[in-house]
């Protein structure tokens, strides 16, 4: 579903992602790990069409992403969260979701039932009047998931989206993620606890300074002297 060839970013003289090659395929869950300013969020940032790349080619299905506005790549079905959670705080929670919903082109009742659905499925019904800014941490990661599923997307970038939360709270993210695999959609989940990625990932990709490392299954990533050495001392090794 999603191919990047040779891909590499420079910002300025800095090389910041060096020939990255990997493809999805359609309905599998990929992690992706690195220590911190490996170049995760950059990649994503790439496929989602926030920035260019500075080489390299990015493919969903046949179609080519390469120079396309991130709204038109988001229309295409490729939606994604942000590492720092964007939601607006002086909304409440409905109408966040009520506007991204509206965004996706959704109008009059049909409108209210995706906005209802949304809700269900991210479990933040008991939630609903509550303003942005008083949501939790938690809730607000649930509400970035929900705004990001109202593009009903067919492929899903998910930047960080559990970080910071309790075990009990991550475990019910879990369970969320489990959800929507099973309603086929596609997912790149960038995230450190290894104990996630092994639960969730049907493969694992490591990035370390800007370049692949590893790709493989989670058991034979983990196993890697090569990640092991990448991660050494590090918090990601558990
Ligand atoms: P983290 O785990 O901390 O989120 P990351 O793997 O997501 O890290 P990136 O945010 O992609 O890492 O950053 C990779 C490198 O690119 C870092 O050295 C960062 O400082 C640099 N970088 C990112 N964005 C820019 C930018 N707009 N201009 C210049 N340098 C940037
Ligand atoms: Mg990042």
């Amino acid at each position: 579903i999603l191919q990047i060839k040779n891909l590499s970013k420079d910002f300025g003289g800095l090389r910041v992602l060096e020939n990255i090659s990997f493809s999805l395929d359609e309905g599998s869950v990929v992690g992706l790990i690195g220590p911190n300013g490996a170049g995760k969020s950059t990649l994503v940032n790439l496929i989602g069409g926030g920035d260019q790349p500075t080489r390299g080619e990015i493919y969903f299905g046949s179609r080519r992403l390469n120079g396309l506005p991130a709204w038109r790549i988001a229309r295409l079905g490729l939606a994604r969260t942000f590492q720092i959670t964007r939601i607006f705080s002086d909304l409440t929670l409905d109408d966040n979701v009520r506007l991204a919903a509206w965004t996706n082109g959704w109008r009059g009742k049909n409108l209210e039932t995706e906005v209802a659905r949304l809700i269900a499925l991210t479990e933040l019904s008991d939630k609903t009047g509550v303003l942005g800014r008083d949501l939790t941490l938690s809730d607000q990661k649930r509400l970035q998931l929900a705004r990001a599923l109202a593009l009903k997307p067919k492929l899903l970038l998910l930047d960080e989206v559990m970080a910071g939360l309790n075990p009990s709270e991550l475990d019910r993210a879990i369970q969320l993620l489990a959800k929507l695999r099973n309603e086929g959609i596609t997912m790149l989940v960038i995230e450190h606890l290894m104990r996630v990625i092994m639960s969730i990932s049907d493969r694992v990709l490591v990035l370390h300074q800007g370049t692949l490392i590893a790709d493989g299954p989670p058991a034979e990533i983990v196993a890697s002297s090569q990640v092991q050495e990448a991660y050494l001392g590090r918090r990601y090794v558990k």
